[in-house]
Formats: structure tokens, sequence, C-alpha cells
């Protein structure tokens, strides 16, 4: 029964919550990154984590391993793999993508809310095996404006810039797997809108059982 549950979640030298798990897609481009980067910098007091992800693909200019990605051969991303290292992974444009499984699981239960910035399909493998999991999906303004980004952020030749545009128009089609939409036409608002969804989703129910025993006194 729901109570007998309830006794089992007492343990004393618990954290007091667990903590929420989100995931961000949207297209390359959309601004996922940014407005991460601006939310992180707003609400560094907020306990939230956001997850460094473990990539093939090469570090750009400007970016930092350990902070951007950890940067793996091919080798050691499939040594991962086999042994259970990342909690999802995907193919993306010709790039092996993955999160690491334990540092996620470590700070959920530190009571950490986790971030998780990834691509639909490893979006989807996540959500099967943490179903309370919230995702959040970023969208550009028009796709026009998409190609405008792209091409100003000069990080990739055009030809990789047009597979990234096909990729996004079949990412949008998964969109009904979602349960938040960001549009990112406007900066200040699409972080003020990430951390509204950030806090509901920490002040779920089933977030929350050892407070509510402790206040309850259960
Ligand atoms: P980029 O090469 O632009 O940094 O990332 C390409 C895509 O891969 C983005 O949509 C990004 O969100 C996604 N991505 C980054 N890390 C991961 C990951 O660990 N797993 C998955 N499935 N996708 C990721």
């Amino acid at each position: 029964s729901a109570r007998t549950t309830i006794t089992f979640w007492r343990p004393m030298n618990l954290k007091n919550r667990k903590g929420a798990l989100l995931i961000v897609s949207g297209p390359s481009g959309t601004g996922k990154g940014t407005i991460m980067d601006e939310y992180f910098k707003r609400y560094s007091g907020d306990n939230s984590f956001l997850s460094v992800s473990v990539t093939t693909r090469a570090p750009r200019c400007g970016e930092k391993e350990g902070v951007n990605y950890y940067y793996k051969t091919r080798e050691e991303f499939e040594y991962l793999i086999a042994n259970d290292g990342l909690a999802e992974w995907a193919e993306f444009c010709g790039n092996y993508y993955g999160t690491p499984k334990q540092p996620v699981m470590d700070m959920m239960s530190a009571g950490k809310d986790v971030i998780l910035e990834i691509e639909v399909q490893g979006a989807m493998k996540v959500k099967k095996s943490f179903k309370d999991a919230a995702c959040v999906f970023v969208l550009p303004p028009s796709f026009e404006e998409l190609r405008r980004r792209l091409i100003e952020r000069h990080t990739e030749s055009t030809e990789v810039i047009d597979r990234r545009i096909e990729r996004a128009k079949q990412e949008v089609l998964l969109i009904d797997n979602y349960d938040y939409i960001l549009i990112n036409d406007n900066l200040d608002a699409a972080v003020e809108a990430f951390r509204c969804i950030v806090k509901a989703e920490g002040q779920k129910v089933g977030k929350n059982i050892n407070i509510i025993n402790e206040v309850c006194g259960l």
C-alpha cells in the first residue's frame, strides 16, 4: 500500500529531497546553450547541475575539456558503452554523444536538479528509464533565423550547417513527446520561463517524500 511505501522511504540519514531531472533539446543553433549559460549565471544558487557529456566530436574553438564536453576517441566512447558507463548515448551528424551515468545519479540523490542538454533520440531513451524526467524543447523563432544563427556562429562549414538544418526539421517532428516548450526569441524571457519549469519540477510530491514525512510526522 502507499503507507508501506512511505514508511520504507523514512531513513533519517537520507537527504530531504530528490533532485528533478530535466532534459533540454532543440535544433542545433536554437540557443539552448545560451539559455543554459544565462540560467546558470543568474541562478547559480539554485542547486542545479548541468551534466557534462562525452563526445567524439572535435572541440570547437574556445571549448574546454570537462567544461563543454569530455572529448574521447571512438574507441574510448565504445568502451564506455560496453561498460555501462552512459545513461544514454546517440549518434548525431557523424559523432557519438553520451551522458555519463554516475554523476547524474549522484547529483540527483544529493538533492540537486540535473539538467541534460541532449538531442531527441537520447532524450527519448532517458524518458524510458526515468519516467518522471521533464522534457523541454527549445525552438528558434523561425527556420530562417536558425540558419542565420548557424552561419553567424562561424563554427561549422556550409555542408555541416545544411545537415544540421535537415536534422532540425526531423527533430521537430518529435515535439509531441516533450512536456514543455521554450521559444527563444527573447533570451531573458526564455531563461525566466526555464527557471519556472525547474522550480515547478523540484516541487513535485514525488521529489519531496522525505520532507513530507518529516512535516507530517509519518
Ligand atoms: P554540438 O555538436 O552542437 O555540441 O551538439 C550536437 C547535439 O548533440 C546537440 O543537439 C546537443 O544537445 C546534443 N548532445 C550533447 N550532448 C549529448 C549527449 O550526451 N547525449 C545526446 N543524446 N545528445 C547530446
